[in-house]
């Protein structure tokens, strides 16, 4: 079935979605990969341990901020700092 990406507003085929995460936020495949790929930034930057419920937490409303659920700053990567 035809879905609307919640992140890119492009027209995605929700039967080639795997994770079942990607179908909650009705993201594209592309747009998925562009999520885990700045999640990991996240978890860098902001030094998340994800064995601990309060980092889960934080990463989760990343997850939200990035698929446009909530209100937020996305996190920069600091140029300075490589
Ligand atoms: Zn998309």
């Amino acid at each position: 079935m035809d879905q609307k990406c919640s992140k890119c507003k492009n027209m995605f085929d929700d039967s080639l979605v795997e994770d079942p995460t990607q179908k909650k936020y009705s993201s594209c495949n592309s747009c998925w990969k562009e999520w885990t790929t700045y999640a990991v930034m996240v978890i860098n930057e902001m030094r998340l341990d994800m064995s601990l419920p309060e980092h889960r937490k934080a990463l989760k409303k990343h997850e939200r901020i990035f698929f446009g659920l909530e209100q937020g700053e996305q996190i920069q990567k600091n140029p300075e700092e490589q």
